[in-house]
Formats: structure tokens, sequence, C-alpha cells
């Protein structure tokens, strides 16, 4: 579903987000009533707002590369901007891939202005008050500005992990090698959460095994088809610029 356009960027929502929005209300509900029906929506439609802004620093950091970013979605698991190349410029993506996670560090600092933390907060027992909402959105935005630094391709740190390689060994070496590393820590982290419970959690593991898999058949298609293409061109001339193949990329 279309929200709205923010900067020419298409905000949209996937469906089942709408269930996730349902389900939260109902827990709310269940634990306090209206009170608690409202606290619980307020805190999740703000999270994905900070989701959304997360998604923007990307967006914005990649524009200023010459990527288009027509879309940012976001998906019950988390958001994604969908960018229509990935720059192989090592410093590029590493620009690209912690612009999302320095608006979850400005997000902190903003909020500490207002937020006091009293001494022996406990997260998991709170009030239904505005201010232990902020408490919340601040603990929130520490997680995913820490989580997605995880070198777990294609999340950011994963991003960065690959750029850091790139630099080092040929392009689709690297990204091997990152997804290879990606998997590993994607697969113990839904081994984890899904003895915890936390199912959405390990969705969210499964999404970046996919997406990392994914990604990497891109990286395998361009090459080829870059080699035909030299190889194509040593017959004829004069040189051509080799189409692109790259179907849309991600950035989590
Ligand atoms: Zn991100």
């Amino acid at each position: 579903m279309n929200l709205f356009r923010i900067c020419g960027i298409q905000l949209s929502v996937h469906v089942s987000f709408l269930l996730l929005l349902a389900y939260v209300a109902w827990e709310g509900w269940t634990a306090a009533a209206w009170q608690g029906a409202v606290w619980t929506l307020t805190y999740m439609l703000a999270l994905f707002a900070c989701v959304t802004l997360h998604e923007l620093g990307h967006a914005f950091a990649a524009r200023r590369f010459g990527v288009q970013v027509p879309r940012i979605l976001l998906l019950p698991i988390g958001g994604m901007a969908e960018m229509d190349s990935i720059p192989r410029k090592p410093r590029e993506e590493i620009i690209i891939a912690l612009a999302g996670p320095a608006v979850n560090y400005v997000i902190i600092a903003v909020l500490m202005i207002f937020v006091r933390f009293p001494a022996g907060w406990n997260p998991m027992y709170f009030s239904l008050t505005t201010a232990e909402l902020m408490r919340h959105l601040v603990l929130v935005n520490l997680v995913m500005g820490v989580f997605n630094l995880l070198p777990a391709f294609p999340m950011d740190g994963g991003r960065v992990f690959r750029a850091l390689l790139a630099m080092r060994m040929p392009y689709l070496k690297a990204t091997q090698t990152a997804v290879g590393v990606g998997k590993i820590i994607a697969m113990a982290g839904a081994a984890y959460l899904l003895y915890k419970g936390i199912y959405l959690g390990a969705l969210l593991f499964a999404f970046i095994i996919f997406a990392g898999s994914r990604e990497l058949q891109s990286v395998i298609r361009t090459e080829q088809a870059a080699e035909h293409w030299r190889q194509f061109q040593a017959r004829l001339a004069p040189p051509l610029e080799a189409p692109s193949t790259e179907p849309p990329h991600r950035v989590l």
C-alpha cells in the first residue's frame, strides 16, 4: 500500500504491517484496555517512523552518489530502501550503509535532551506514560543502531564488511565471503531467537539469508554478463558500454 512521497521517494507499507498493528493493539488492550491499546499503537507507529528515518538516511546518502531510490518499503520485520544499483566503490557503499544507523544515533541524541532514566529502570515493567514511551524509543533506536551493524550481509554492517573486503579482493569474492559469514551469523541468530520464542526476529534472520543469496546471484549474473560483453567486444569495434542487468537492490 502506498502511503505518501517524501522528497520524491514513495513510502509504502506491506499489507502484513496492518496485522502487526492489530496484534500490538490487541496486546495493549488485554494488558490495560483503551489506555494500553493507545500506548502500544503510538509506540509502534513511532518505532516505524524511526525505521523510516533510518531508511531515509540510506536513501539520501545513496542519492548523493547518483543512485535512484524509488521506494521505501515497511514490513513487520523492518524497512528497506529499494535502490536501482549499489555503488561498487567501497567508500560509497560504506557511507550509504553507515548513514542508516547514524540516523538512529542522532535520534537518540535528540531524545536524550528530554528523557531521563530513573535508577533501576527495567524496560520489562513499565507504566503507560509519555515519558516511558520516550525511554522505550531511546532503547529501540539503540537496538536498531547496534543490531544493524552486525556483519550479516546484506544488513548494514555486512555491507561495510563487503566493502572493506572489496578493497583487498575482487568484488565477487568479497561478496561471496560476506554472504557466507552473514549466513552463519543469521542461522545462529535465527536458532537462538526460535529457542527464545521470538518468531518475528527469527523471520528477520531467515529473510537476511534469502536476501544475501539473492544479492550474490545478482553479482554473479552481472559479472557473467560483463565477461560475455568483454569477449563480444574483443571481436567488435568500436567499444560500447555494457548494458546493466542488475535488478533492484534492497538496503535494509
Ligand atoms: Zn539500514
